[in-house]
């Protein structure tokens, strides 16, 4: 193996220490905790596990956390006077409704229903346009950890060419969009993609949020690249991501494992989007420009 291993837990968990820092200081300056409302809808296992994992990390940063748990046969009606709910709430400066949503809701609806201040995923079609037009908004939360290991291992990013497997809403579409603005030359991969090796091939930076495991192959990687790995694909080997690790690791400069790479980031961006929402709606400076 010749790649250097981009470390995402440790990356994350620096960020979220001054996230905490920042969350005290808010917490004197205001007299109330950062408040982030996660709400699931029925009882997928894996859905289940982030949403715990969201309030426990949420809590460990000092903000407040109001977590919904309710059931798979509720009422579009009833979700969306929930979210009208917490969009009053002063308490609350984030919201989150767990994806995939049970199929008699319309999840279009309801994330139009969330507060644009307050929509910390940047799931809001009005996050989205932000984002497209280079006007400050929420940014999805595991594009913008993918971006700060590039910008970490690479600095500058701009002339690289860059290719991103998956044209997901939540995923590739924002990291297409993130990486245009850091004026990488940008190429979008998906199911209907012909020769996806030889696209692959041409990438300074692999960017693959498929949900197939080991779909990338190590020979498709150029020498030299960087190979960023969002899939989590849970497989009879345990956790795997969308590019064969081995292969990949011994042509790429840099890769992220699974786990370790980009899961803890999106953690960290959550946590991050709702001190920053915190702040802006309590008219507090943050202090720290790094976050
Ligand atoms: P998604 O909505 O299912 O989108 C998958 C994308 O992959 C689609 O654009 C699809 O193309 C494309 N695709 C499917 N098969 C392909 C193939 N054979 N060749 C090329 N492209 C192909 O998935 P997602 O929500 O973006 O998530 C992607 C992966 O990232 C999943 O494993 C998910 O669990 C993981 N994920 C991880 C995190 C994290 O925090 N680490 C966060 C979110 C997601 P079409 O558009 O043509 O169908």
């Amino acid at each position: 193996m010749t790649a250097d291993i981009i470390d995402g837990k440790a990356f994350a968990a620096g960020l979220r220490d001054r996230i905490t820092v920042q969350v005290a200081a808010f917490r004197q300056a205001t007299g109330r905790a950062p408040g982030l409302a996660v709400v699931l809808v029925g009882e997928d296992p894996a859905s289940a596990v982030y949403v715990r994992n969201k309030g426990k990390a949420t809590i460990a940063a000092g903000m407040a956390s109001f977590e919904y748990r309710l059931p798979a046969d509720l009422d579009q009606a009833d979700l969306t006077a929930l979210v009208e709910t917490l969009n009053a709430d002063p308490a609350v400066d984030g919201i989150l409704v767990q994806l995939p949503l049970p199929p008699q809701i319309d999840d279009r609806a309801v994330l139009l229903a969330i507060d644009p201040d307050k929509d910390v995923d940047g799931f809001h079609p009005l996050n989205v346009g932000r984002l497209a037009t280079g006007v400050p908004g929420f940014v999805s939360c595991t594009p913008l950890g993918c971006l700060a290991l590039l910008k970490d291992r690479l600095g500058d990013l701009a002339g690289l060419d860059a290719v991103v497997i998956g044209r997901s809403n939540i995923v590739g579409k924002p990291m297409v969009q993130l990486l245009i603005a850091e004026s990488c030359t940008v190429t979008v991969a998906h199911s209907k993609t012909r020769n996806l090796s030889s696209v692959v091939r041409r990438a300074d930076i692999v960017i693959a949020a498929v949900g197939r495991p080991a779909l990338i192959k190590g020979d498709w990687i150029k020498p030299g690249a960087v190979v960023i790995d969002v899939g989590l694909n849970r497989t009879e080997l345990g956790l795997v991501g969308d590019v064969d690790f081995a292969g990949a690791a011994s042509v790429a400069s840099a890769i992220t494992p699974v786990p370790g790479g980009v899961g803890p980031m999106t953690i960290a961006y959550l946590l991050r989007n709702t001190l920053i929402s915190a702040c802006r709606r309590a008219g507090v400076d943050l202090a720290d420009d790094t976050l």
